[in-house]
Parts: C-alpha cells; sequence; structure tokens
C-alpha cells in the first residue's frame, strides 16, 4: 500500500505571530534514513499535542515529527489565537451548536489543560498562554440580539458570562464601535506561534526529532513497516500519525468529504506612543463578532510580539488549497475598512502584515481522528476551533496509536464520517457565494 501526496503545503504570505517573534530555531530538514518508533506528519497544533501525549504515555518512545514549513509557519502561525471553551459553530447564527455540547465543553477544557500543562513543563512564556477569555462583540441590535440569546443558552449549559455595555466596551478597547459585548472567562488566549514553537522546543529536549521544511511526499507499507518519504530522506516507522488538518485529502483519504476554507488577516506594525494615546483601551484583548461571519479583533502587547492590533475578516473556500494574491488583495482592502471603522482615531496606519491561512471543515462539523489504513492514525479535520479540537485530536490519535482509551478517544470513535460534498465546481461556487453573502450580512460585525 502507498499513499503519494497530490499536494503539499505552499503559503505565499507571511505567517505574522511566527515573524513577529524574530527568527527561531532553525530544525534541520531530513536529509538521511532513519528509523522510528512512531513519524508524525504535521507540526501544528494536532502534530506537537500527538508527540507530547505520546511521550506522556510512553517516555522511552522514538518520535519524530516532520513538517512541509517551519515550525509555526503553517496555520499555527496564521490563527487569532482563541483557544475557546465554548460551543463555537461557525455554521450556526449565534455559535451555539448541536449534539452533546456539554460534553465537548468538558473536551475543549480538557485541550486547554493540556496546553498550560505543556507550557509550564516547557518553560513557555506565560503571556503565549493567557487565560484572559474573550468577548463577543456585538455592534448593532442585531448581533447584541444574537448576543443575549446565546447568553440565555450558555445560562442553560450553566456557564459564566458578563454582558458589558458599550461604555465598558469602549473602556477596554478604545473603540466606541462595539454597543455591547459578551465577556466568557474561559479562552485561553494564545501567541500561537510563541505556543507552538516552545511546544516543539520543548519536545526537542525531551529528544523528540523535529525535521522542518520536509515535506511528506508518499508512505509506503513493507511488512510491517512504514517507510514515510520526503524529496531527500526516509524514516521507517511500525506506525504514522498524520496530522496533517486539510491536507489529509493531499493523500487520497476523505476525497469529496473535505471543505478546505481559507480565512484572512492582517496585523498592524507596532504601535508608537502617540497611537497607543489615541486608541486607549487595555493592551490585551481579544473580540470575536457576535455573527460567526463578522469580524475578529484582537490587541496584543509587548511581551506578545509589541503593541499591535490583529484584524481577521473574510473566508473562502479553496479546493486547490492555496489563496491567490486576488484573494488576499480582496480580504485585505475589506480589513482596511473594518479596522477604519472600529478606530478612526488610527484611520490610516499601514498594516505590516496581511495574510491568509488554511483550515479544513467537514458538513457535519466532524473530525477525522482513528485509524484510517494500518497502523496510520489520523489527527485532522478540526473545523472552526483548531487550536483546541486540533490538540484534542493529535492527544486521541497518540492514545489510539498506543491502544489506549480515554473520554478523548471515545469522543472522536463515536463520530460519523464526514459527509459528501456536493459535486464540484458548483458546491465550490455556491458554498463561496454563499460565504460571501453571510459576510455581507454580517457587514457592521
Ligand atoms: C486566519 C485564521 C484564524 C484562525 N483563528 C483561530 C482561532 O482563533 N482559534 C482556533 O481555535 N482556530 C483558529 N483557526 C484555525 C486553526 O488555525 C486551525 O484549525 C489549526 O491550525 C489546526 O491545527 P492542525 O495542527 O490540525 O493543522 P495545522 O495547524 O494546519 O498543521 C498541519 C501541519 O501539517 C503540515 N503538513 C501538511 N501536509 C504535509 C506534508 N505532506 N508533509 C509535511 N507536513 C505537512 C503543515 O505544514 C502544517 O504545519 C484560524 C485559522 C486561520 C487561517
Amino acid at each position: 500500500m502507498r499513499y503519494t501526496a497530490a499536494r503539499t503545503p505552499r503559503f505565499a504570505s507571511p505567517a505574522a505571530w511566527s515573524e513577529i517573534l524574530g527568527q527561531g530555531v532553525r530544525y534541520p530538514s531530513l536529509e538521511e534514513e532513519r528509523t522510528a518508533d512512531v513519524v508524525i506528519v504535521g507540526a501544528g497544533f494536532a502534530g506537537l499535542s500527538a508527540a507530547r501525549r505520546l511521550l506522556q504515555l510512553d517516555p522511552a518512545l522514538n518520535v519524530a515529527v516532520l513538517d512541509a514549513l517551519e515550525i509555526a509557519e503553517g496555520s499555527a502561525g496564521r490563527n487569532s489565537g482563541f483557544m475557546i471553551d465554548l460551543p463555537h459553530d461557525l455554521s450556526s447564527d449565534n455559535y451555539a451548536g448541536g449534539g452533546d455540547e456539554s460534553a465537548l465543553i468538558a473536551l475543549n477544557r480538557k485541550a486547554i489543560d493540556f496546553a498550560l500543562g505543556a507550557a509550564q513543563a516547557y518553560g513557555i512564556d506565560p503571556a503565549f498562554v493567557d487565560p484572559a477569555g474573550k468577548v463577543n462583540g456585538a455592534a448593532s441590535p442585531t448581533a447584541d440580539a444574537h448576543n443575549r440569546s446565546y447568553a440565555a443558552h450558555l445560562a442553560q449549559l450553566g456557564e459564566a458570562s458578563e454582558h458589558l455595555d458599550a461604555q465598558a466596551m469602549h473602556a477596554l478597547t478604545g473603540s466606541r464601535h462595539y454597543l455591547s459585548g459578551l465577556y466568557t472567562p474561559g479562552t485561553l488566549m494564545l501567541q500561537p506561534a510563541g505556543y507552538i514553537r516552545g511546544l516543539a522546543a520543548g519536545l526537542a529536549r525531551d529528544d523528540v526529532k523535529i525535521f522542518a521544511r520536509s515535506a511528506v511526499t508518499d508512505f509506503e507499507q513493507e511488512g510491517s513497516i512504514w517507510r514515510v518519504r520526503t524529496a531527500k530522506g526516509q524514516i521507517s516507522a511500525p506506525r504514522i500519525i498524520l496530522a496533517t488538518n486539510g491536507h489529509l485529502e493531499s493523500f487520497g483519504f476523505a476525497k469529496g468529504r473535505l471543505m478546505q476554507l481559507f480565512l484572512y488577516a492582517s496585523m498592524t506594525p507596532e504601535l508608537d506612543a502617540t497611537q497607543l494615546r489615541a486608541l486607549g483601551g487595555e493592551p490585551r484583548w481579544g473580540i470575536t463578532p457576535s455573527d460567526p461571519m463578522g469580524t475578529t479583533v484582537r490587541r496584543i502587547d509587548t511581551a506578545q510580539g509589541g503593541h499591535r492590533i490583529i484584524t481577521r475578516t473574510c473566508a473562502t473556500l479553496r479546493p486547490e488549497m492555496e489563496a491567490s494574491a486576488r484573494d488576499i488583495a480582496r480580504a485585505t482592502s475589506v480589513q482596511r475598512a473594518k479596522f477604519d471603522a472600529r478606530f478612526p482615531q488610527l484611520s490610516g496606519a499601514a498594516m505590516q502584515y496581511e495574510w491568509a491561512g488554511h483550515l479544513c471543515l467537514s458538513l457535519n462539523g466532524v473530525a477525522v481522528t482513528g485509524e484510517i489504513a494500518p497502523n496510520v492514525f489520523a489527527a485532522t479535520v478540526q473545523n472552526g476551533l483548531g487550536t483546541a479540537r486540533g490538540t484534542l485530536t493529535g492527544i486521541a490519535a497518540a492514545e489510539m496509536a498506543l491502544g489506549q482509551s480515554s473520554d478523548i478517544t471515545a469522543y472522536f470513535n463515536a463520530e460519523a464520517a464526514p459527509r459528501k460534498l456536493p459535486p464540484k465546481p458548483f458546491s465550490t461556487w455556491g458554498a463561496n457565494a454563499y460565504l460571501r453573502w453571510k459576510e455581507h450580512r454580517a457587514r457592521a460585525e
């Protein structure tokens, strides 16, 4: 049996969260033949969590991790860094999800505890894993109503939230754009690249072999061994964990069942003293939109890579798994308008970074986690909440690879298969038109 990658990850835009931290550790690329007990493909949230879980279960294991890019240059260095504990269904109007939400909240909190535990064990800067909570911002009466229905839904689940009025939102953000906000305390605010770099460094100290710039081109079974190949090297191992998120499909798995979604964001340069005075507000906060198709805005401070504002909005389906320069240009101009509407006192401020990142959804919101070929375990398809879900799928795949079970493996074992998508290209056109419409409907948010 042989699985060949039809494509490997490529990004034409910067991973800003990584760039603002400066040069990281330059891990070697794989240019030799080696052996391992487990090879992990992908060094994002899923892959590195899998590596840590393997070592927790068996510290003597010989684990190798391969990534096509530098560490934290994939979506790990491109996301907004909200590791959210609560339901966050992007396809609903107010994030309320279906299914057993209490079980999912409990699991998301395990992912958060896992990240905090890793941060402590590996000496990761506490500013990169800030348990600050987040606010759902509302800029219109409709959005305020969404927030109130979400708050009622949370109350039914026994979850705390706090309503913030326009004045409190202004005091927090320096922006008069928001009519109200809903604060929920459980979100871990990551410097995502800082966290992922720290995780990789800790694992490397624990003797996990990490290889960057090492795209896996194919893996082939010979007897009980899988040969995992890159352009210049090969690792032989009895078990593989595929933690490649949407690139699971590149190896031929779950074909026609995965939505390859690109999200877009931009980041200011470090704000100077005059801009900071004009801005006001607190030095760190994160606002998700009360309508899931609205705009996420985050402010970070020196300990997280400089006083900056990050704006994320726009989404496109790209089955070819690359965002075009045109996609980024359109998103950038939308983000500009959103930024100016929120911060007229900074209007005209330049953006230092504009980028696209890749995530992967299934129609029915399920992950693909489990044994997908003999001794090949997937930790993929994270849907909207990939920092938490990615951590969980990585833990689950590690446990499954070692024949262990837990409430996390039970959760993923019980999930259905991803539903089949309608045929292309109409489904892609239709979905992109639908995304644009939802974006338009959420334009104030
Ligand atoms: C702009 C943006 C904002 C987001 N905001 C949030 C947020 O606030 N909160 C949240 O929870 N989620 C957010 N997400 C989603 C989140 O980033 C992803 O769901 C998460 O990164 C998934 O983790 P992962 O480890 O499964 O996949 P990834 O982070 O994509 O990691 C997979 C890795 O596999 C590697 N890989 C793939 N194919 C190969 C191959 N053939 N050989 C070697 N390596 C390979 C890739 O290079 C990559 O590093 C956001 C995403 C974007 C783009």
